[in-house]
């Protein structure tokens, strides 16, 4: 079938028609003859085999039993009545019923006769029954094609209700590949023969109609394979086409501002991940392509630092830098610890947020249009259009899920040429995923903590075990350590959590009385200068306890901190947990977290706790949770077109990514732009496939 008729729209089918045309396009999103084709089965039955009637087991199996009817009768219920069979072979006994249809049934089936029975299985009572069976003489069924493995397609309340039934479905699809014969090749040959695939023409057809278990395997391994290879190609030519294009300002030199910060002013010595990632950057601004990184690190592995040098060679080269953060109490928090460390050498910080007064913020602009101003560390106020700088070259982008794409292109616009972007992740992303999403960024990672860090312990604790933690508690702040104690706060305006807050609040304060403790509370509802005034009571050490919601997860750093208290941990995602946990461990003592949960766990909530007891570590974590999550859950996956594929699974079919991976690496690095001649095929599929699609276009 070549590439114009797999464009026919659905209503040209034979057997579909302007109705169901609607409801194939509304309720399953098939327009062209190609959807249809691309509308993969979600599993098989298997009519390979038949059961003897003492092999069942399962209840809720479906099954194909070969036997004969002996009697029927009829039995009365509350209302109507049900037809009952009585089915045997030669192993046993069991009953066939039918709530309805029974006149029908009653005309047609012959006693005694040899049946061909398949359906779903119940139990009940000791016994096996079958409420309608598919049901078929065995004469009939013989004489039919053998197709053993059925497929089943995924279906909507609406679609069974006006009849488009699986049987209908499959019809449909048969008519098509029979009418469609053979589909042109779209993988080069030297990938079919490396990996031994099957062609598209038999991978179609197996993949609906499997002749056996081991060509269905085979045909969606190709297909699977197919998709991510494509996907990856693009996101691959993006990053590739990005680098020839977009054009970037050279950093040429590393001058004086980093020489000496690097010489007298860093307090500690460089982990080697540190040092391997400044030097991934530092590469990448001396090209003369616009840089596009990642950088992941767990919490704690130190990236601030890297994001600081970074500025500073930006400022070296007579470039201005900005740092943006999601709230304001950890852009607060940047800008305290980077002005201090910024002092020394004469490089200039300001903060502008939400709360940045007019008059300030008058000053501020104007420093900023004349260049006296070397970083601006913000929140998202900073990529407003007030806000112009004389010469912007780079833009650090602090916890990247909270930011758009749209927040991101304003960014670009601050400047002639693009800024160099740094987007810095403290959610480690798997792998796996981190392929698919950010195939079209540049990715660092930092997987090094910073030497002498002891590594967190983490307990579970039920609620009714409170009195012992708070025992805890009191130790730990008697050793002159501070503690936070951080309750679920989905939605800020969710009363019910708020009351929750309140209420452990005013438990704490009885526990811990004044004036021998000091409690800060932190949460959405409160104004930004009175989070901001207790957050900083917390830092300075006036208060030992800091009762929070999650507004803390993000980022903040009191390294005198050493207990993390989570109240309802169950309500807590993976990550999230994670997350919160970093908040302590960042200093010499050895630090804790305690999971406060109620009596019963989920089987996901107890595969978390025991997750979070296990292991500190953070890629181990998010694989964890992509597995209890799914990819679509993930933070910052939400938004990518990337995770919705039509066959491939990115947990289950983590190693066919890798392989589509890599030869869609050897492509792209040999032909960016599909231009030579053996890669025609492959230019001509993705052209096809792309035209009125962009899979999520994450910077442009
Ligand atoms: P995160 O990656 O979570 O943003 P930070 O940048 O906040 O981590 O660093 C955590 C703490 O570790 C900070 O107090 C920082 O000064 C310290 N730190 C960073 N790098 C090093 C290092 N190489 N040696 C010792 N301490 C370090
Ligand atoms: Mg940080």
């Amino acid at each position: 079938m070549d590439t114009k008729t797999l464009l026919t729209p659905i209503e040209y089918l034979k057997g579909v028609g302007p109705g169901r045309a609607d409801l194939l396009k509304t309720e399953l999103g098939i327009h062209k003859f190609q959807d249809l084709l691309q509308f993969f089965p979600f599993r098989y039955i298997d009519k390979s085999r038949f059961y003897k009637i003492s092999e069942l087991q399962d209840s809720s199996a479906e099954v194909q039993i070969l036997g004969k009817i002996t009697n029927v009768h009829t039995v009365p219920m509350k209302r109507g009545k049900r037809l009952v069979a009585e089915f045997e072979d030669d192993t046993g006994a069991m009953e066939l019923v039918w709530f309805r249809g029974h006149k029908w049934i009653l005309e047609n089936l012959k006693i005694n006769a040899p049946y061909v029975i398949f359906g779903k299985l119940n139990y009940f009572n000791g016994s096996f029954s079958m409420p309608h069976p598919e049901i078929e003489e065995l004469e009939k069924a013989k004489t039919k094609a053998q197709i053993k493995l059925q497929p089943v397609y995924p279906s909507t309340e609406k679609l069974s209700k006006r009849g488009i039934s699986n049987r209908v479905i499959s019809t449909l699809m048969l008519s098509l590949l029979e009418q469609s014969k053979t589909f042109q090749e779209t993988l080069p040959n030297n990938v079919m023969s490396d990996l031994k695939l099957l062609s598209k023409t038999e991978a179609m057809q197996n993949v609906h109609f499997p002749q056996s278990a081991e060509l269905l395997g085979k045909a969606q391994f190709r297909l699977k394979f197919e998709e991510f290879f494509y996907i990856q190609l693009q996101l691959l030519r993006k990053n590739a086409i990005h680098k020839i294009k977009i054009k970037g300002f050279t950093f040429k030199q590393v001058g004086d501002y980093f020489n000496s910060f690097y010489n007298s002013v860093l307090p500690f010595e460089l982990t080697g991940a540190q040092k391997r990632v400044l030097k991934e950057i530092r590469k990448d601004l001396g090209s003369n392509a616009q840089m596009n990184r990642l950088l992941q690190g767990d919490v704690g592995s130190g990236k601030t630092i890297v994001a600081l040098m970074t500025m500073l060679m930006a400022i070296d080269n007579g470039f201005q830098a900005c740092l943006m953060a999601p709230t304001e109490i950890l852009a607060t928090q940047h800008y305290e610890g980077l002005s201090e460390l910024c002092e020394p050498i004469g490089v200039e910080v300001e903060l502008l947020t939400g709360s940045t007064k007019k008059k300030d913020r008058k000053i501020l602009h104007e420093r900023l249009r004349n260049g006296e101003l070397h970083i601006l560390i913000g929140t998202h106020a900073l990529i407003e259009d007030t806000v112009q700088f004389k010469n912007l070259g780079l833009a650090v982008i602090d916890e990247q899920h909270r930011f758009g794409v749209a927040q991101r292109a304003k960014l670009w616009k601050k400047n002639s040429l693009p800024p160099h972007v740094l987007v810095m992740t403290a959610t480690p992303i798997p792998r796996t995923l981190a392929m698919s999403l950010y195939g079209d960024l540049d990715v660092s990672v930092i997987d090094e903590l910073p030497p002498g860090r002891k590594a967190i312990k983490t307990v579970h604790r039920y609620d009714s075990n409170r009195l012992k933690v708070f025992k805890f508690i009191k130790d730990e702040v008697d050793k002159g350590r501070q503690v936070y104690v951080v309750y679920p706060l989905i939605e800020e305006s969710a009363n019910f959590d708020y009351k929750d807050l309140m209420d452990g609040y005013a438990s704490i304060e009885r526990e811990f009385p004044k004036p021998t403790y000091q409690i800060s509370i932190v949460h959405g509802k409160m104004k930004p200068e009175d989070k901001a005034y207790e957050m900083d009571r917390f830092v300075k050490g006036k208060t030992q306890i800091m009762v929070a919601t999650t507004v803390i997860e993000v980022g903040v750093n009191v390294p005198n901190a050493s207990l993390m208290i989570i109240e309802s941990a169950e309500r807590f995602g993976l990550s999230q947990l994670h997350q919160l946990r970093g908040r302590v461990g960042r200093g010499a003592e050895q630090s804790y977290c305690v999971l406060i949960t109620g009596k019963k766990l989920s089987s996901d909530g107890k595969t978390r706790m025991e997750t979070m007891t296990a292991t500190n570590d953070g890629f181990e974590i998010a694989e964890v949770d992509l597995k209890l999550r799914g990819p679509g859950n993930l933070m910052g996956t939400q938004q990518s077109g990337v995770l919705d594929l039509k066959i491939a699974d990115l947990v289950k079919d983590n190693q066919i990514l890798k392989t589509a991976r890599s030869y869609a690496h050897h492509v792209i690095n040999a032909d960016p732009n599909l231009q030579m001649e053996e890669h025609q095929m492959i230019n001509l599929t993705y052209r096809v496939l792309f035209k009125d699609k962009t899979i999520w276009n994450y910077i442009s």
